[in-house]
């Protein structure tokens, strides 16, 4: 039985002061749920105060990117070290904003992932194509190209402690989504590729669908075999909406 996995990408929304009230929200809303593992991810600067707030909760934390280098003179960066101090448990690694407006590589997001697996936390890989290469049919060589090339290296044993996450990019704050299907033709693909690493281990990563994920979506896309949970921009700032997409587990 994989994990299902609600993840919240709060992206940079939000002072401490705001992610006080949204975690108070999210504590006061939602008890305890034993379909499904929550996790938000908070701006770096707020993870301190979340950690303190979130701690003994059944709702995890960790960070929306980190640095492929230890430490050192890399200005802006944060190190899988200093989540950890904040007892971060997962990482987002390979957001397609980090991809598109940072130019990060499938090699640099295969050395985030890796350093992250090798300091105790859980990396969270996101894939997805754009719009043109959807339209050019090319979904599956794009989103091919990037599970194989974030997972080089990967060990069976590797495997099983990452979380993958597709989110095809013209579905992210647009307000349009994947339908169920053309999301589950993917998530069956990229499984199908993460078995020519191991096909045992394959089939225990949960992959996570992000994209336009809403409360009135968010049962259909999550009733699919191979959608484990939902990685969440947007309907993650709304308490509300998020515990509603918690309780469509
Ligand atoms: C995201 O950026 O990870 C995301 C899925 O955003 P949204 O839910 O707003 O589309």
């Amino acid at each position: 039985m994989r994990r299902v996995i609600i993840a919240g990408n709060w992206k940079m929304n939000g002072t401490i002061v705001e992610t006080e009230n949204l975690i108070g929200a999210l504590l006061a809303g939602e008890s305890e749920n034993d379909k499904a593992t929550v996790v938000v991810c908070p701006p770096f600067v707020s993870l301190s105060r979340a950690s303190e707030l979130l701690n003994g909760t059944h709702i995890a934390w960790g960070g929306q990117d980190m640095s492929e280098h230890v430490k050192g003179a890399y200005t802006g960066e944060i190190s899988a070290e200093m989540l950890l101090t904040v007892g971060a448990t997962y990482v987002i690694v390979g957001h397609s904003e980090r991809r598109q407006y940072h130019a990060e590589t499938d090699d640099l997001v295969n050395a985030k992932a890796k350093y992250a697996l090798a300091s105790g936390l859980i990396p969270i890989i996101c894939v997805g194509e754009m719009l043109e290469e959807r339209e050019a049919d090319r979904t599956e060589e794009v989103v091919g190209t990037q599970v194989m090339g974030t997972l080089s290296g990967f060990s069976a044993a590797d495997l099983s402690k990452i979380v993958i996450a597709y989110e095809p990019v013209w579905a992210i704050g647009t307000g349009k989504t994947a339908t169920p299907e053309m999301a589950e033709a993917v998530h069956s693909f990229i499984r199908k590729k993460a078995a020519a690493v191991d096909a045992a281990a394959a089939e225990e990563i949960p992959i996570l669908y992000g994209g336009s994920v809403k409360p009135d979506n968010a049962e259909r896309l999550l009733a699919q075999p191979n959608i484990d949970g939902a990685l969440i921009g947007g309907a993650s700032l709304k308490a509300d909406d998020f515990i509603a997409i918690i309780r469509a587990v």
